[in-house]
């Protein structure tokens, strides 16, 4: 078991290695280093690591669960105003208040059914999230996501049908896949919509993301390590 002085430093020391590794390809890219936000992906790991994380000038984080964000979150947010929470996983249309309520970006609208439930939600609350589209790059039947032939009118439909406004796109793409294609995809996507913001590349491929243009990268491993495989 680490100390929690060692456990500090090894998440403070993986923090500036991911954030040399963005600056990195932000150069190779032709892009200004702060063209990438880096968002700390905390799901599965406790909230003594994402306080190093902010103790090392993190203020970016990522949670795939809304009950899991709501149990670690709130402390750390009343500590630390500047704290800005994204929401990447799937989301159940009746957990869309909270979700409003917990979340500055949610970045898994997929689905006609939770954009009218988040346009509730945020009439209700009075609060607007940014929203990002997550598309379902390569179709896989197992994702979230909105397939790719589909996601044209979905964004349509957001905005016309619900009355929400879209900031952009999120992907995941397939594991065994070369993501190129996909981010590639995800970005002419978002340019033909006017999108500003792009969010792609985890872990294993966050460089190959901002060649291709991401605005947000996703990590998480290479910053908390390895996530303890679920029962
Ligand atoms: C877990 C997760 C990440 C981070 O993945 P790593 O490989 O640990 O960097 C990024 N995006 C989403 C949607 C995730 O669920």
């Amino acid at each position: 078991m680490n100390t929690a002085s060692t456990a500090e430093s090894n998440v403070s020391s993986a923090l500036a290695r991911v954030l040399d590794r963005v600056a990195a390809a932000c150069a190779r890219a032709g892009r200004p280093a702060d063209s990438v936000a880096l968002v700390a992906v905390s799901k599965t790991h406790p909230a003594e690591s994402v306080a190093e994380a902010l103790a090392a000038g993190q203020w970016r984080f990522g949670e795939n669960r809304v009950q899991e964000a709501q149990n670690k979150f709130p402390a750390l947010r009343a500590a630390h105003p500047a704290l800005r929470l994204h929401l990447i996983g799937a989301l159940q249309s009746n957990k869309a208040r909270d979700a409003v309520r917990l979340f500055d970006v949610i970045e898994s609208l997929d689905r006609p059914s939770l954009a009218a439930a988040i346009a509730a939600a945020v009439a209700r609350e009075g609060r607007q999230p940014e929203l990002l589209v997550q598309v379902n790059t390569g179709d896989e039947p197992q994702k979230a996501g909105v397939a790719r032939a589909e996601a044209e009118d979905f964004l349509r439909r957001c905005r016309d049908e619900h009355g929400l406004q879209v900031s952009g796109l999120m992907c995941i793409p397939p594991a065994e896949a070369d993501p190129t294609p996909h981010f590639a995809f995800l970005a002419e996507l978002a340019a033909r919509h006017g999108l500003p913001t792009l969010s792609m590349g985890m872990s294993g491929d966050f460089e190959a993301a901002i060649a291709q243009g991401a605005t947000h990268v996703r990590v998480g491993t290479a910053i908390f390590g390895h996530r303890p495989s679920p029962a």
